[in-house]
């Protein structure tokens, strides 16, 4: 968490600073470790003051805010958070930009932000101003694996077909498919009734189809939900609400409940690769 339904939010959160300018950056004095910047703080604080916001746009699980004068890409990890609205507390706020329109400009906007804030309760995430080369380097289509959203179910096959790892742990692995994390993967196995232990190399064609189907779909309807907040309440939307997603999940951290699919089994947690699997015993097989 957060995983591509709650990145594609905060991307979609950001849409109306396109077109402005960020007055001024600074990271807040705070009592925690710092998380990890590139450039170094004063230099990266220093490059952004001035710069416009050409566009945002998501690469996996990062959010991208295209500047003028580079990529100012936020990696999430855990518990981070891309805001426009006051984050869940103060004591965690990594970098705040202050934005303002363009001098000259004469677009209207109904809402106005202020301010982007850049929000990570366990300091995992990282925040780096990158150069469209480094952005390839770094992200690129053969480093970063293709979207969860646009890969083909004979890319995602062909990428995965001769893997004996766990299907749930390949799902994980953003080479293969980008933007799928922990929770979603759970929930897409439950969907089709494939067991999460099982070897990639054991899906037949059949299941593939169901797969790629399921995730799309499980990733689409998590996105119109504006993403899960869990029990932790560090993802909100770019307003500061809870997504809801959360209410529809059939697996994830649903340990000990009735399935709610085939109503026989009960859901189980299992740790694969450390990390915990949900998953019915009784029906993904
Ligand atoms: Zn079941």
């Amino acid at each position: 968490m957060p995983e591509l339904p709650e990145v594609e939010t905060m991307c979609r959160g950001l849409h109306p600073i396109i077109g402005m300018q960020i007055a001024s950056a600074l990271c807040p004095k705070i009592s925690v470790k710092p998380c990890g910047m590139y450039p170094e703080k004063g230099k990266l604080l220093k490059k952004l003051v001035g710069c416009e916001v050409l566009g945002i746009e998501r690469r996996g699980k990062r959010v991208v805010i295209q500047l003028d004068g580079g990529n100012l890409v936020f990696q999430p990890k855990m518990t981070g958070l891309v805001s426009l609205t006051d984050p869940p507390d103060p004591g965690h706020v990594r970098l705040i930009l202050k934005v303002q329109k363009k001098a000259g400009s004469n677009r209207k906007n109904i809402a106005q932000p202020e301010q982007v804030f850049f929000w990570d309760r366990r300091g995992l995430g990282t925040i780096a101003l990158w150069t469209n080369e480094e952005l390839e380097n770094h992200l690129g289509p053969d480093v970063l694996g293709i979207d969860a959203l646009t890969i083909s179910v004979s890319e995602l096959q062909s990428r995965s077909i001769k893997s004996k790892r766990p299907i749930k742990v390949l799902l994980l692995d953003q080479k293969v498919v980008a933007g799928v994390g922990n929770l979603y993967a759970s929930e897409i196995l439950h969907r089709i009734g494939v067991d999460p232990t099982r070897g990639a190399d054991s899906l037949s064609d059949k299941e593939w189809i169901a797969l790629h189907a399921a995730m799309l779909d499980i990733l689409q309807t998590a996105i119109r939900y504006e993403g899960s907040t869990l029990g932790d309440g560090t993802y909100r939307n770019a307003l500061n609400e809870n997504g809801s997603y959360q209410n529809h999940h059939q697996a994830y951290d649903r340990e000990g409940e009735r399935c709610s699919k085939c109503k026989r089994g009960s859901i189980v947690r299992i740790v694969q690769a450390q990390r915990a699997t949900f998953y019915c015993p009784a029906c993904q097989r």
